[in-house]
This record gives structure tokens, C-alpha cells and sequence, in this order.
């Protein structure tokens, strides 16, 4: 008959793999004494003295880090270049692994005006820089025509960090890991207008179930953990456009909603292109 303490030791092992521990060397320990405990014939028997003074000690297994880390590590960092180490240093999302870069910020620290995309994609991770690749390229276009530009008042980032395989959408899991640390960045940054770059910013930042096409075109509030809300706006992807190029209409009023509404927060601007 199967040894119950056993069963539920492995069952325990089981439930742990599932949440991220690295359980190999605890499971093959496990099954080492079982079978000790089988050949002796008691149930409750130790390791013989011998092998325990001959093998060496087990590192516990190390708990993969969670949200609660990353909230932890986001709230340590005191400045964008603190938050940009801690992101690098987190190996709670597994978007990591298959990345070449950790890809966080890029453009002017002291911007008014902050936007928040998707995720890094191909060019964006060869580079370790939000939007380089061809979306990137139209979006400097679409702000430099309202006077906006990362060289001098324009700050981008994104929801994730890490590039999903293929350019996959992000899961509710691994934006929820990378989470605390854009809220961080928000936090640090501290914009007059806030525009959340795509549907799945919005959603992630915005909560709530409307779509992008409901929320584009209005002022918004984005609502932080802490602290006082945040003039925010939602536009169209320039991904999206770029397969759409028939809306990129809509995307140019929200252009000119945002320069009106910079223009009344007193938002310094550069020469519209
Ligand atoms: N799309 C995004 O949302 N972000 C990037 O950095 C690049 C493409």
C-alpha cells in the first residue's frame, strides 16, 4: 500500500511546482527516504546516520518572487534609475527568459507628458528601447506633429518589460508581474497627462471592461494605489494603424485633444513638424 505521509508530501511537492518552486531536489530527497523507509520496513524511520553525515546539505527551495516582490522592489526605488535596476533584477515574469533585453524607458526624464504602451517587439528588444521598430517610428511622427518628441518632452514606456514570444499579447499574469513597477514609474514621474498607448495599456492601467475605441477621445483619469489621480488619455496603437491606416483619422483628433489639453495645463512644447 502507498505510504499516506508520502502520497501527501508529494501531493505538497506537486502544488508547490505549480506555483513557480524549484522542487527537484527537495522531490528527489523525498523519494530517497521513501524508498529507505520501504527497505527498513518503518514508516517514521530517519535517513541512516551514514548517508546523512555523507551528503551534503540541501539549499531549501527558493520560492520564485511574486507580485508582492515586485511591489516591493518597485516601492524601494527612490529614482527612474533605482526602478530600471529593479526591473532588471526581477525574475518573477518569464517574459525574461526569452528576451535579449530588459526594455523599461526611453526619452526625456522631465516630460510633461508620459506615454504607456504594450510590450517590447522585436526591434524594441534587439535594442533594450520602447517603440524603435515601425509602430515606434510612426508614433515620433504622430507627436512631433503637435510638437512632442523624446528628445526633449516626451517620456515612453511600457506595461511589460520583457518581449513576448512572437509578439504574442501579454497574459493578465505577466502584466499583473510587471505591474507595480509601471506604477512605480507613474509614481516617480509624476506627468501632467498620462496617454495609455493601445487597449491593453488602457485595460491594464484603467481597469474595467470598455474597449479602446470607447475610451480614445475623452479625458480620463487614471487613479494610482496612493497619491492623487492622473490627467490620462486613451489613442489608438500605431501598430493597429499601421494595419488600419483609414483610422488613423480618429488618432489624429485625439492628437489634437491632447495638444489642446496640454496647451490649458500649461505643458511646454516644442515646434509642431
Ligand atoms: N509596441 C508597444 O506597445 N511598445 C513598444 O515598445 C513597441 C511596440
Amino acid at each position: 500500500m502507498p505510504d499516506p505521509q508520502a502520497r501527501a508530501a508529494e501531493a505538497l511537492l506537486d502544488w508547490w511546482d505549480v506555483c513557480g518552486v524549484d522542487v527537484g531536489d527537495a522531490r528527489a530527497a523525498l523519494r530517497a527516504a521513501t524508498r529507505a523507509r520501504a527497505v527498513s520496513g518503518d514508516s517514521a524511520a530517519a535517513p541512516d546516520a551514514a548517508s546523512a553525515r555523507t551528503r551534503p546539505a540541501r539549499k531549501p527551495p527558493q520560492a520564485r518572487p511574486g507580485v508582492a516582490d515586485a511591489r516591493a522592489a518597485a516601492a524601494a526605488s527612490h529614482d527612474l534609475t533605482a526602478l530600471r535596476a529593479a526591473i532588471a533584477a526581477f525574475d518573477g515574469c518569464d517574459l525574461k527568459k526569452t528576451a535579449r533585453n530588459t526594455v523599461f524607458c526611453d526619452g526625456a526624464e522631465s516630460a510633461d507628458i508620459m506615454l504607456v504602451g504594450e510590450a517590447p517587439g522585436r526591434d524594441e528588444d534587439e535594442q533594450g528601447k520602447p517603440f524603435v521598430g515601425r509602430s515606434g517610428q510612426l508614433l515620433d511622427k504622430m507627436f512631433a506633429a503637435i510638437g512632442f518628441a523624446r528628445s526633449s518632452n516626451l517620456f515612453i514606456s511600457n506595461v511589460i518589460f520583457w518581449r513576448p514570444p512572437g509578439n504574442r499579447e501579454p497574459t493578465p499574469a505577466e502584466v499583473g508581474q510587471c505591474q507595480p513597477f509601471i506604477e512605480r514609474a507613474i509614481a516617480l514621474k509624476s506627468p501632467k497627462i498620462l496617454v495609455f498607448v493601445g487597449g491593453v495599456a488602457a485595460k491594464a492601467m484603467l481597469g474595467g471592461e470598455a474597449g479602446v475605441m470607447k475610451l480614445r477621445g475623452r479625458k480620463l483619469e487614471y487613479k494610482p494605489r496612493e497619491g492623487p489621480s492622473v490627467n490620462a488619455m486613451v489613442m489608438l496603437h500605431p501598430a493597429y494603424l499601421l494595419r488600419r491606416p483609414q483610422e488613423k483619422r480618429l488618432a489624429w483628433n485625439d492628437l489634437l485633444l491632447l495638444e489642446a489639453w496640454a496647451e490649458d495645463l500649461g505643458v511646454a512644447r516644442g515646434q509642431r513638424f
